[in-house]
């Protein structure tokens, strides 16, 4: 039986097969993936990716770094595990077998599956779908974006800085509903505005208007909106179809213990895939960020190289970077029961407290304070309401304390 196998070779697979080398890892470890390119960077392709006419993918890291380490680096897709047999089979290929296998498959936007087929609509989770965004954008002067979330308003951002027209269709009552406090979203609202992005919250999508296999308006309850390119971000699923027909259990993701370790012997599932049980909620938690995969493969690689388990339990933390408006996050603000605002839209910071807890924090153009406010959150310490209302300096008092 042969070492680590990864399926995925993102921001999670890609750290891990690394990791692994650099925590004295001595068996084989094979990396594979279906896209064909050198694994590289995601965020970009929904921000300065879609700016610029000839920006090229940005690898994760030089082929050397894999060459060197002796990863064995597989373009293909798997199409099926016999996780009790411990094997593997590509769509090609002679099958693998493994002793430890990491499901980092990520995640798949999802659909408007109830609209018809169209050769104008995108949305963009790899490098191809980018690519063919960027080539219509061509032709393109009136863009209607789907969804008020993260990559939504990345994208909107990004197509209206190449001054074409952009209409952000939103359904909930403001942006960023499902992840950010409501002034948080006001402030990444203005910054929008400012750019001339048309937003429209409270939105409901009734029908769409279509001519050949183009669609050339949405029918909403606000109003018909014209446009001649659709970008749809709504979320994404976990990808973990690959995982539940090798009977690995999943619902809303590889469902995997503290240490990331899936129900089956030898079986393991990092970053957007990975549905965990979190020692410090008590709850379920699927994450999609950067910093979660890497911190995840980060985890996992040490427990298979020195065959010590120990619960994952690194503090969340993301950014989004929305035209000229950096937004921070750290923490999980879910349950929170008290939020302090302070600063002013363009330079703000937004504390959740649960009870005396300091659970999480938003900031939007103020780095300086985000990284604070992952000290404060790594170390646990909690301000009271009035200590984080003096601001900044008496916040780091806490922690040199
Ligand atoms: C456009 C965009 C912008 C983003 N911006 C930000 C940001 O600003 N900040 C932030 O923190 N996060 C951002 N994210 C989220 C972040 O990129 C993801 O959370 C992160 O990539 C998750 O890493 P992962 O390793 O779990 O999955 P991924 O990096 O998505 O990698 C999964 C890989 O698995 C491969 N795969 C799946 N199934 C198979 C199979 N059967 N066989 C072989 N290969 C397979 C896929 O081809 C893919 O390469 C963004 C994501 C996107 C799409």
């Amino acid at each position: 039986m042969s070492g680590v196998v990864i399926i995925g070779a993102g921001h999670g697979g890609s750290q891990l097969a690394v990791s692994l080398r650099d925590e004295g890892y001595k068996g084989a470890v094979t990396l594979i993936d279906a896209d064909g390119e050198l694994p590289y960077h995601k965020p970009p392709l929904s921000k300065t990716f879609l700016k610029e006419s000839d920006a090229r993918p940005l690898p994760l890291r030089p082929a050397s770094a894999y060459d060197d380490r002796g990863i064995e680096r597989v373009v293909g897709r798997v199409t099926s595990v016999d996780a009790n047999g411990r094997r593997l089979k590509l769509e090609s290929g002679p099958s693998l077998s493994y002793e430890h296998l990491v499901f980092a498959t990520g995640s798949r936007n999802r659909r408007l599956s109830a609209w018809p087929a169209a050769g104008n609509v995108f949305s963009v989770r790899s490098l191809a779908d980018a690519h063919a965004l960027r080539i219509a954008m061509a032709e393109a002067r009136r863009v209607v974006i789907v969804g008020g979330g993260f990559i939504g308003l990345e994208v909107a951002a990004a197509i209206r800085s190449t001054g074409r027209d952009v209409v952000v269709l939103e359904t909930a009552d403001r942006v960023l509903r499902r992840v950010a406090a409501a002034d948080t979203s006001a402030a990444i609202a203005a910054v929008l505005e400012d750019m001339n992005v048309d937003l429209i919250t409270g939105a409901r999508i009734l029908d769409v208007v279509s001519k050949g296999e183009r669609i050339t308006a949405l029918e909403t309850d606000r109003g018909r909106v014209a446009c001649d390119l659709v970008v749809v971000g709504i979320g994404a699923d976990a990808d973990s179809d690959l995982a539940r027909a090798a009977a690995v259990a999943a619902d809303n993701g590889v469902l995997v213990d503290e240490a990331l370790r899936a129900a089956l012997p030898g079986v393991w599932a990092i970053g957007d895939v990975a549905n965990v049980a979190s020692p410090q909620t008590g709850t379920r938690l699927r994450i999609e960020s950067v910093q979660n995969a890497t911190d995840q493969a980060r985890h996992v690689a040490k427990s298979i190289a020195t065959s010590k388990v120990t619960p994952y339990q690194a503090v969340p933390w993301f950014w989004s970077d929305i035209g000229p408006a950096k937004l921070q996050i750290v923490g999980l603000s879910a349950g929170s029961t008290e939020r302090i605002v302070r600063g002013e839209p363009g330079r703000l910071a937004v504390y959740h407290l649960r009870g005396a807890e300091l659970v999480a924090v938003e900031t939007v153009g103020n780095p300086a304070e985000h990284i604070l406010a992952r000290r404060l959150l790594a170390a646990s310490v909690n301000p009271t309401a009035e200590q984080i209302r003096l601001g900044p300096e008496a916040l780091r008092g806490l922690i040199s304390l």
